[in-house]
């Protein structure tokens, strides 16, 4: 077999800070345990918009298209605001996801139980919970037509439009089952077929491809009903899959059950390539952070279990990636702290590469 490949792109503000320590631990594993990957590094955002005038290089985009796995850290930050639309940095992520097809965004919730009294919830419903939600990433209300701001009579209006084809819902429930089959084989799709006819469509597509996966509990919730139960009890859930816009609000709603932004790592998957692995991208949930950059504060490690993700869906090394999030649950325990996962009573953070160097020693 040969080497994974690798792409990193660090990005701007805190992103190239999280990603040297993630560039420790995949020294790491090159040295310990004898999983090497070809890296190669390179520009995107506000970094890229600086050296080549656009937020991603068409070299860097054909790279990316190569790889076994993407891994990105943040981009964006205060001095590019002014810039045009075509070039912001944030237009350097959404032309990978576009290009490379990612229709199925993996966003964890997991609560490790170091941090349970972090949470906004009682630690009792949060401690040990591990959910993930399956977020349907390329259509929906954020792409469908018409679209635009029009008038009508003698006011405007504005439209969006909820539009899913079912090759759609297809393929983003199969992610979903897959998924569900390697973890506890239970499905919940949320969506809102009392009012939506994307949602009736919905239901009997994901209705439809869990006749493949007959060992899957399937259930359907309605998603108002599934924000409510995310924070009533979450633990109730394993694979959560819905669609784009409820996706966005459930998924920030299941990552304040864990914590900290610094905490949680996502990943978005395509189309299967001719190894039979998805095309992927690896990201931290947070953004760059301009507000602390450059100062050593940032927390490494949901990047760091960004990388643990594409261990897992992209490398095969699922029993790697378990040791990964091990070191990180046993660092937490001894009580080791970025400044980000300190309540108010307060004690000593640690910088971001020490953070780091405690992952490496666990
Ligand atoms: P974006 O538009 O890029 O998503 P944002 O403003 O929504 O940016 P972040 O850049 O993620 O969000 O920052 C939100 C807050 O969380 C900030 O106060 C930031 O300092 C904090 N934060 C985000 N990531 C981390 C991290 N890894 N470690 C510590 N604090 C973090
Ligand atoms: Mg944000």
């Amino acid at each position: 077999m040969s080497t994974p490949s690798l792409l990193i792109l660090p990005g701007d503000g805190i992103g190239p800070e999280v990603m040297t320590e993630v560039r420790k631990v995949i020294d790491w594993f090159g040295a310990k345990r004898d999983l090497a990957f070809d890296v190669s590094e390179d520009l995107v955002g506000g970094a890229a918009y600086d050296k080549h005038g656009v937020p991603l290089h068409d070299d860097t985009m054909a790279r990316a298209q190569e790889v076994d796995a993407v891994l990105l850290g943040a981009v964006g930050g205060p001095k590019y605001d002014e810039l045009d639309f075509s070039v912001k940095p944030e237009r350097g992520l959404l032309r990978l996801r576009k290009e490379m097809d990612l229709f199925a965004n993996l966003r964890p919730a997991q609560c490790f139980d170091a941090l349970a009294d972090f949470s906004s919830l009682k630690k009792d419903v949060v401690a040990g919970l591990d959910i993930m939600i399956v977020r349907e990433l390329t259509s929906g209300v954020y792409f469908g037509e018409p679209r635009g701001i029009f008038e009508e009579g003698n006011e405007r209006v504005g439209i969006n439009t909820q539009r899913y084809t079912e090759s759609e819902i297809e393929r983003a429930a199969r992610a979903a089952f897959e998924l569900a089959m390697r973890r506890n084989k239970k499905v919940c799709s949320m969506e809102k077929a009392n009012v939506m006819e994307s949602g009736i469509l919905w239901r009997e597509v994901a209705t439809r491809v869990g006749k493949d996966y007959p060992e899957v509990e399937l259930s359907h919730m309605y998603a108002d009903n599934g924000a409510m139960q995310l924070v009533r009890a979450p633990k109730q859930f394993d694979v959560i899959l819905t669609d784009n816009l409820f996706g966005d609000i459930l998924s920030d709603c299941a990552a304040m059950l864990t914590g900290s932004l610094g905490m949680l790592p996502s990943a978005s998957l395509g189309a299967p390539m001719a190894n039979g692995r998805p095309k992927a991208l690896y990201e931290p949930v947070h953004g760059s952070a301009p507000d602390i950059a450059g100062q050593g504060k940032a927390n490494p490690i949901a990047c760091i279990l960004s990388f643990a993700m594409a261990l897992r869906y992209s490398f095969d090394q699922g029993d790697e990636a378990t040791r990964l999030e091990n070191a990180i649950e046993a660092v937490l325990a001894s009580g080791a702290r970025t400044a980000d996962l300190m309540g108010p009573e307060g004690g000593t953070p640690l910088s971001t590469a020490e953070m780091g160097d405690k992952v490496i020693e666990a």
